[in-house]
């Protein structure tokens, strides 16, 4: 007789065997970043030759589409439907990375060869993402061999291709085959826990603001010497301008950017006792960093952060004795739907204004990536944290969105699913730098987690036949 912990142990048993690394492995040797045109048809072959042959073997019918915005990545549709009125899960993953940095890696290491240390699994997509999908479908399969073929449910199944390109085409995609993503609720894995060893549920994502500030003074430098202390520096009034926006210990200081009225009580219940940590060598967690009064975890899932990504004047590599003409920074804002973007550029140049910075420019302001959130209170929610409650006998952490960016804002505005995301990683994982790693403890209890989020969607009892 089939059943759940049998389904759980064949799980653990592909884990434990090295066969779930080995096809880790394979993936990974597989360059394939969206982010260098040089591997395009890297992108191409991550789905024709890594992917599809094995969903193929799983019983899923796969279309490989081109993007829809020309220069991007392909997206791979793929379904496995065992019939009407059965419950249908979709699940969204990425296969591309952002670049290798090859000579950033520690020696010993490659981007492109799974390498392991430790409890540690290396190797550029082993985090984000190769590695959280190839743990869901392994599990997957193993329940699929337990029920002898048969999962009880359908599977849509949506791997795009320029997520690192801050998903450009995935909305047009999923509007023009809205009918055929068409699913009571989305189940997919990117990002960290909370921490290394809490299982953890994110119920959306925050969202992503950019903007360049921008002090343009006169079309060249001048000498240092005749002008310098008589004719604006560019650089000085630049930080100012920033000094004005974000406190000496990182405190935003324009309202229109926090939640409106503070955090709601939902998210700050949502979090109450919720750790958050796990960074390793990476960052530090400084506690005096950020706004006053609330903890780590509330800063990264319930509040605004202020990035200054990238900031220039003059040649910092090859100073020359002038006043520089210019200074610019590339900022970002990190903030949940408890906010209004529409009120993030022109709070900032009001704010600009009333402080006396009428000569620094906002220029390239918008949204790369909108916020999302499903209420934590979503009966799939509960359904799918007593599942892994159930599988790993431990308490699942709920967050009401992931400190990083997700596309679920597609997914919710298109699709109207209920967003569950199961990160199988942690902050400390290096995605998008040199030495990215997958941790292997984590790694094993997210494919039981699965093993047993998969057994249960085929049983009676979820939410989709209430
Ligand atoms: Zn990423």
């Amino acid at each position: 007789m089939a059943n759940r912990d049998q389904a759980l142990d064949r799980a653990w048993a592909v884990f434990d065997s090295g066969a779930l690394r080995e096809r880790l492995a394979e993936l990974v040797a597989i360059p394939s970043t969206s982010q260098d045109p040089g591997h395009a048809a890297d992108l191409q072959r991550y789905l024709d030759e890594g992917v599809v042959p094995w969903l193929e073997g799983m019983g899923f019918v796969c279309t490989v589409y081109p993007n829809p915005v020309a220069g991007f990545g392909p997206i791979l549709l793929a379904e496995r439907i065992e019939g009407e009125g059965l419950p249908t899960v979709w699940t969204y993953r990425h296969g591309d990375t952002v670049r290798g940095l090859e000579d950033q890696w520690r020696p010993g290491l490659d981007p492109w060869a799974l390498t392991v240390e430790g409890d540690r699994w290396y190797g550029r997509g082993t985090a984000d993402n190769k590695g959280q999908h190839v743990i869901n479908l392994a599990a997957l399969e193993a329940v699929l061999a337990e029920r002898g073929g048969r999962l009880g449910f359908n599977v849509k199944l949506l791997l795009e291709t320029s997520e690192e390109r801050g998903s450009t085409g995935l909305r047009e995609f999923v509007g023009a085959h809205r009918d055929a993503l068409a699913a009571s609720v989305l189940i997919a894995s990117d990002g960290p826990r909370v921490t290394p060893e809490q299982p953890t549920i994110a119920t959306g994502s925050r969202g992503t603001f950019h903007f360049d500030l921008v002090v343009d003074l006169r079309p060249g430098g001048v000498h240092s010497g005749h002008w310098g202390g008589v004719t604006t520096d560019p650089a000085v009034v630049l930080a100012h301008a920033i000094a004005s926006i974000c406190d000496r210990n990182g405190r935003i200081l324009v309202p229109e950017w926090l939640p409106k009225g503070g955090m709601p009580n939902s998210v700050r219940g949502a979090l109450g006792g919720c750790e958050f940590g796990g960074t390793g060598e990476s960052a530090t967690i400084d506690a005096g960093w950020g706004e006053p009064g609330l903890t780590a975890a509330e800063k990264v899932f319930g509040w605004t952060g202020f990035i200054v990504l990238a900031m220039v004047s003059g040649r910092p590599e090859n100073p020359v004795n002038a006043v520089a003409p210019n200074a610019r920074a590339h900022c970002q804002l990190r903030y949940t739907v408890d906010t209004d973007p529409a009120t993030f550029e022109p709070g900032l140049r009001a704010h600009l204004d009333a402080h006396g910075f009428q000569n620094v420019t906002v220029a390239k302001a918008g949204i790369r990536m909108a916020a999302s959130r499903t209420d934590p209170d979503n009966p799939w929610v509960r359904w799918a944290a007593e599942s892994m409650t159930r599988s790993l006998d431990k308490k699942v952490q709920l967050v009401p969105n992931t400190s990083g960016g997700l596309p679920g804002d597609v997914f919710v505005d298109l699709l109207g699913v209920p967003l569950i995301w199961i990160p199988h990683s942690y902050n400390g994982c290096k995605q998008h730098g040199p030495d990215e790693h997958l941790l292997i403890a984590p790694a094993r209890e997210a494919i039981g987690a699965f093993a047993g989020i998969w057994w249960d969607l085929g049983e009676p009892g979820t939410p989709a036949g209430m």
